[in-house]
């Protein structure tokens, strides 16, 4: 009788705490979103980030920027070249904004740095008469919904050089890097490189860079720092020169060599307990000496964190 009353009794207890459980947990799961959230949202929006601007970079070049992203546009003899549409907004205020700085000029190419859906939406508003993708892009576009994707006329594969209304525009393939679909662009006569999702200056990586095969990125970085330029345009936040591509480079390095040394010390993940903080102790004071001024460092550092633990104990 007495071990049915107390038998009865846990139950109540325990159906008491599982009600009140079930009844908060929706509360805090709103409240872990709602600060992941609020952590993240200041390295996307801000004074300085809102808003679009187009800026020139040269007598030919133009960048222009929607918020956090950031297009390249070349003035050619035959008309414009676009390089990355991203989204209709972004393609809506782009041509207003070159209605107004270069009057009856239009698009005549439109290319797509890499098969991406944040880079390769809305491009139908620019009336291109080329569009230009990867040969391999098609067969990600074949596999997921693409509702404002305007279908490539001509797809490349391999490094290209092109001459366009008299400006040459080298495509540089760079393999499974950030896709296996993606270009960087460079314009000798320029001196500048256009180098989407590949590099941003004094800003560290959003999220790990997502999509990324580490290997192949590092070798891609090395193949455009190699290139004779000035000017670096990234395809998010601000323009730079070439020496803050040589520091993102560093940044991913030192972050991808720590990351192993918190695991020779803490052991592969989730192989042993009480491993989170053995791997933040001994990334994060390194990192934010050296990188603790950067823009979203930290905003980023715990998704990069895990990016890179996750990344050295793969292999990817
Ligand atoms: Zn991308």
């Amino acid at each position: 009788m007495k071990d049915l009353y107390w038998s009865n009794k846990r139950t109540v207890i325990g159906g008491i705490a599982l009600a009140v459980l079930l009844l908060i947990l929706p509360a805090c799961k709103g409240l872990v979103l709602n600060t992941v959230l609020k952590t993240v949202e200041p390295y996307f929006h801000g004074p300085g980030i809102d808003g679009t601007e187009l800026t020139p970079l040269s007598e030919r070049v133009y960048t222009f920027r929607w918020n956090w992203y950031r297009n390249l546009i070349v003035d050619t003899d035959v008309g414009l070249v676009v390089i990355d549409p991203m989204n209709r907004e972004m393609t809506t205020a782009l041509k207003a904004a070159l209605a107004a700085r270069l009057p009856g000029k239009s698009v005549h190419t439109l290319i797509y740095s890499h098969y991406h859906l944040d880079h390769t939406s809305g491009g139908a508003v620019l009336s291109p008469k080329v569009v230009i993708a990867h040969s391999k892009s098609p067969d990600y576009w074949n596999d997921i919904p693409h509702p404002d994707l305007l279908w490539p006329t001509q797809l490349v594969e391999g490094d290209q050089v092109m001459m366009i209304g008299g400006v040459e525009i080298r495509l540089l393939d760079l393999g499974l890097s950030h896709t296996d679909t993606l270009f960087a662009f460079y314009l000798p006569s320029e001196r500048l490189v256009f180098a989407p999702d590949l590099g941003l200056v004094k800003t560290v990586a959003p999220a790990g860079v997502p999509d990324r095969y580490v290997p192949g990125y590092l070798a891609g970085i090395e193949r455009v720092a190699a290139l004779d330029f000035d000017i670096f345009v990234p395809s998010h936040f601000g323009v730079g020169v070439r020496q803050d591509l040589l520091d993102w480079r560093d940044m991913l390095e030192d972050g991808r060599r720590l990351a192993r040394e918190a695991i020779a010390k803490a052991g592969s993940f989730g192989t042993r307990s009480s491993q989170m903080s053995t791997y933040f102790q001994t990334v994060y004071p390194p990192m934010r000496e050296k990188y603790g001024d950067w823009h979203g460092f930290d905003e980023m550092f715990i998704l990069n964190l895990v990016r890179d633990i996750e990344g050295e104990a793969l292999g990817h």
